[in-house]
């Protein structure tokens, strides 16, 4: 304020105190770097810290691990001991885990029931060693209420500076290493391989390029024969895609058709295949009208798609007749209790059914009694101990009788020698298919199996036998 000659005689002074204020503001920063639950530093938490650990682990050139865990089956004990219950294991593993390291370490609860640790030492080994010593303690029992709880968790390690100098990676390869200790069974641990990574890395790439062959439609189909091991007559094909990537060239069912059903892509592709199998055989049928042409059914096609409505569909726009196709699925579909009343639909359709490589998977004589096939591919490792193995060749003769008794047509897989034909034929095998006979071959030349009264047997190969050429070979010139 101002007076007569215009010079200050009062000052105004405000107080207002703001240590309410960053009482507060501590209190958010603390909320959000840290777990409520268990007071442990949250995800947050770690990426504030995380960069500067690692410095540090560099100026010091110390070592330094990160621990990644996860609590085993922690669903089942959520849903058997409730929420509180599950947050009281949570509580008590979060208690264990940071009484079993040392105070330079760091315990974070990363998420749900994923712990994350920061370790410092020396070399690998302690590191290792420390590691094992945090998962030791969560295994003693505890009472939740009057139920004893065992924690157990898999846990996975990267370390500073042997597998990567990048935090980020370094957490990443914790995760992924922690996710292969799960697939070992509960209470793994496991140390990162760069060599595992590198497949997973390529296992990756692979991925990429099979979404992108699904949405370019790079797949064909070839045909096998199925033959008469007697007469060498084809009896039918089985349909088999094929893969050409560009920088892989052709690539092998075997490999990409696991990471296809991982990636649920098998939808697509085998409806694709089952399209250009129907299109194909509806051709053929006009000549041949007993040919029964099998397309193998992923168990993920049950799983993910209305199989009947597809397959009734696709036969219907193809104009196939449902006598001329035979599903081949495995062993692990007939477990599957969803798929059976799919099977019966497409039975009852008038498909066929084809139980394939029967032998090599959860085999239940059980299943085949609640679902009968109309064909049993016998597994081609049996067939290659004929002649070999006494147990495998009274497995191959135990499931020929098993098909003669129960009315199921016995193929036999694999036949690659004239040995392996000559028992299967003794003892009443039905049909075969094998490269003794025939490789898998484009269409064109499938047809003119069906053109041959018989693929040329043994006895007339010797000569081109002689000089080298495979029996299968001979047959695709023939
Ligand atoms: P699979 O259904 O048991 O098919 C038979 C496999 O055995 C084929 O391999 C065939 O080329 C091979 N093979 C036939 N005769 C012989 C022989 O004498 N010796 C040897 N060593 N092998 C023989 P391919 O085409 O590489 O297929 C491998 C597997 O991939 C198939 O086994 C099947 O499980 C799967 N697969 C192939 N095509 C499809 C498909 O369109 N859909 C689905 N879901 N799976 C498919
Ligand atoms: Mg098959
Ligand atoms: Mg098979």
């Amino acid at each position: 304020m101002q007076g007569d000659g215009g010079h200050p005689t009062h000052f105004v002074i405000v107080f207002s105190d703001v240590s309410e204020r960053i009482r507060y503001q501590d209190q958010l920063r603390t909320q959000a770097y840290e777990d409520a639950l268990t007071h442990l530093p949250n995800r947050l938490g770690l990426k504030a810290r995380l960069g500067d650990l690692v410095n540090r682990a560099a100026d010091q050139e110390t070592r330094l691990a990160l621990v990644f865990l996860d609590i085993d089956n922690f669903k089942e004990i959520n849903d058997s001991l409730g929420h509180a219950g599950g947050d009281a294991v949570l509580c008590e593993v979060a208690r264990r885990l940071s009484a079993s390291v040392s105070l330079a370490d760091l315990v974070v609860r990363y998420a749900g029931d994923e712990f994350v640790a920061v370790l410092h030492r020396g070399d690998v080994d302690s590191l290792v060693a420390a590691a094992g010593a945090m998962k030791d303690a969560l295994n003693a029992g505890f009472c939740v209420g009057d139920t004893l709880v065992v924690p157990q968790a898999s846990v996975g390690i990267a370390v500073y500076p042997d597998h990567s100098t990048d935090a980020e990676t370094l957490l990443g390869y914790a995760d992924a290493t922690m996710y292969q200790a799960k697939a070992i069974g509960p209470n793994s641990l496991q140390l990162f391989d760069p060599e595992i990574a590198s497949r997973s890395n390529r296992r990756t790439l692979m991925a990429q390029a099979l979404r992108r062959a699904v949405a370019g439609d790079e797949f064909t189909v070839v045909y096998q024969p199925r033959v008469n091991p007697v007469t060498g007559r084809t009896t039918g094909f089985e349909a088999l895609v094929r893969w050409y990537d560009p920088e892989r060239g052709q690539v092998s069912p075997a490999s990409f058709i696991p990471l296809a059903e991982e990636s649920g892509l098998i939808v697509r592709i085998g409806e694709r295949v089952l399209e250009e199998a129907c299109r194909q055989t509806a051709v053929w049928a006009q000549a041949y009208s007993d040919l029964v042409v099998s397309v193998n059914v992923s168990p993920v096609q049950f799983e993910r798609s209305d199989l009947s409505a597809v397959i009734a569909n696709t036969m219907k726009n193809a104009g196939v007749s449902p006598r001329n196709l035979e599903l081949e699925i495995t062993e692990g579909v007939m477990m599957a209790p969803n798929s059976l009343g799919t099977l019966r639909a497409l039975r009852q359709m008038g498909v066929s059914i084809a139980i394939d490589d029967f032998g090599s998977g959860y085999s239940s004589l059980s299943y085949i009694r609640n679902f009968m096939a109309d064909r049993v591919k016998l597994d081609m490792s049996f067939v290659r101990g004929i002649g070999r193995s006494r147990a495998d060749e009274v497995i191959v003769k135990a499931v020929l009788a098993l098909g003669r008794t129960l009315g199921m047509r016995v193929v036999a897989e694999g036949v690659e020698t004239p040995e392996q034909r000559g028992f299967l034929v003794d003892n009443g095998c039905d049909e075969v298919q094998g490269f003794w006979f025939a490789r898998p071959v484009e269409a064109v030349i499938a047809q003119s199996y069906l053109a041959a009264d018989d693929l040329p047997l043994p006895e007339l190969m010797t000569s081109s036998e002689e000089h080298g050429v495979s029996s299968a070979d001979a047959v695709q010139r023939h």
